[in-house]
């Protein structure tokens, strides 16, 4: 019947009205329009590097400010089609997403891959949890650990809930109120200790928020940290 059912209806394309012959796909225009980065990424944040480039190599970014994680993978740039994708899933109730961009995701990742890594995504902020009804982050973070067969442990990093209002506080005043909370209770803390830990989020800018949550899994006792993110912010770009 399912056979049947996929002759019958043709599937659409993911970000347009297009009908394509697979389904959870693109049509050839929203591909083409979609920054995939394919070759030469830089080694610690994803983004592609510009010109000759080793495997291994670092973008002037990673290499002036070392990370704190060891290697890092994107699957696309914040551009063109993969800026409506990634609003689409965030903002707009396309959990749907989740089953492609996962797919995606767990290829590019595919290198930092190593038995017994514990999948983990990056928390919302509590406050835009309240606003939404999930953690975009979690759905791709539960399709790579399923399709590489890792544990996934969704809860690792959770941000408490604010213990003092941040009301009166200033932008950068709340910011480190709730960048200063992430940490791995005890209990949490056993489940990476001595394993190497893959953080996933949908989106990285400057790496701020994947900063504090590899920093939060090395003090746990975490052996090292990798990154896997859906898009990348270049800022050249
Ligand atoms: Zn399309
Ligand atoms: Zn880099």
């Amino acid at each position: 019947m399912q056979r049947l059912g996929k002759l019958i209806y043709p599937a659409q394309c993911l970000t347009c009205d297009e009908m394509i012959e697979v389904t959870r796909g693109l049509c050839p225009t929203c591909w083409s329009d979609t920054p995939f980065i394919v070759d030469h990424p830089c080694e610690a944040c994803g983004r592609p590097l510009i010109g000759e480039a080793q495997e291994g190599d670092l973008c002037d970014d990673c290499r002036a400010h070392p990370r704190v994680w060891d290697r890092g993978r994107a699957v696309m740039l914040y551009s063109g089609n993969a800026r409506s994708i990634v609003l689409r899933f965030k903002h707009g109730d396309r959990t749907d997403l989740a089953y492609s961009a996962g797919v995606w995701l767990a290829n590019a990742a595919a290198p930092l891959i190593v038995p017994e890594m514990v999948i983990a995504p990056v928390p919302l902020h509590w406050f835009r949890l309240l606003r939404r009804r999930y953690n975009q982050a979690a759905l791709l973070a539960a399709r790579v650990a399923k399709i590489h067969k890792l544990t996934y442990v969704p809860g690792l990093l959770k941000r408490p809930s604010a213990t003092r209002t941040l009301d009166g506080m200033t932008a950068e005043q709340r910011r480190e109120t709730v960048a200063g909370s992430i940490r791995l209770t005890e209990k949490r803390a056993v489940k990476v200790q001595g394993k190497r830990v893959l953080l996933i989020d949908d989106v990285m800018t400057t790496g701020a928020t994947l900063t504090q949550c590899a920093q939060a899994c090395l003090d746990a006792g975490a052996q090292g940290v990798d990154v896997a993110v859906l898009a990348r912010v270049d800022r050249e770009g």
